[in-house]
């Protein structure tokens, strides 16, 4: 029997929802289309190219990925867009077994906060620039030991025909072996 079929109850699919009397009685047919904003439209342009893109704060030095209009620290516009060698190491990791549709999954991924190597942030300090992704090449070991915590990764970009400019044009971070 798999972890899936021991787990008590089923998964109702929206048409099951949809269906039971009382349950769903508005149905709103939603649509829209959401602005990224200069930043954030800068920032994807530049995974679609492959290039991972922050903005500096010209006071304290912070390099905000992803982009912000302004640091939260100073106060202070951000304008000098730098792009940054992509590498980092892991801060978080976890086994997700729920996938982005909440569904669980047979077989589990591994996903976390990659503390990006960005200037302007002191080594021990949790303020950071990260980015929240699959990692690929992480054991569930290496998950459970807390090996992965600190582990270098880079990212696996996708090819540059697939990029559509989100987030996922990086397929994942992985390890980069050394030597
Ligand atoms: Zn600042």
């Amino acid at each position: 029997m798999s972890e899936k079929e021991k787990l008590p109850g089923h998964y109702l699919k929206s048409k099951e929802m949809y269906e039971l009397p009382g349950l769903v009685e508005y149905r709103p047919r939603v649509r829209y289309r959401f602005s990224a904003g200069q930043a954030q439209t800068r920032f994807l342009e530049g995974l679609k190219e492959g290039k991972i893109l922050g903005v500096k704060c010209p006071r304290c030095g912070r390099v905000y990925v992803p982009p912000r209009a302004y640091c939260e620290y100073c106060y202070a516009a951000t304008s000098e867009w730098v792009e940054l060698p992509g590498t980092g190491v892991i801060h978080t990791a976890v086994i997700s077994y729920i996938s982005t549709f909440r569904e669980r999954m047979e077989k589990p991924e591994i996903v976390g906060v990659v503390r990006l190597d960005a200037p302007g942030y002191k080594e021990d300090s949790y303020e950071f620039a990260g980015l929240f992704h699959k990692l690929c090449g992480v054991t569930e070991e290496d998950v459970k030991t807390g090996r992965a915590i600190g582990m270098k990764v880079k990212p696996r970009w996708r090819p540059p025909e697939e990029r559509v400019g989100d987030v996922n044009d990086i397929e994942c971070f992985e390890p980069v072996v050394e030597g």
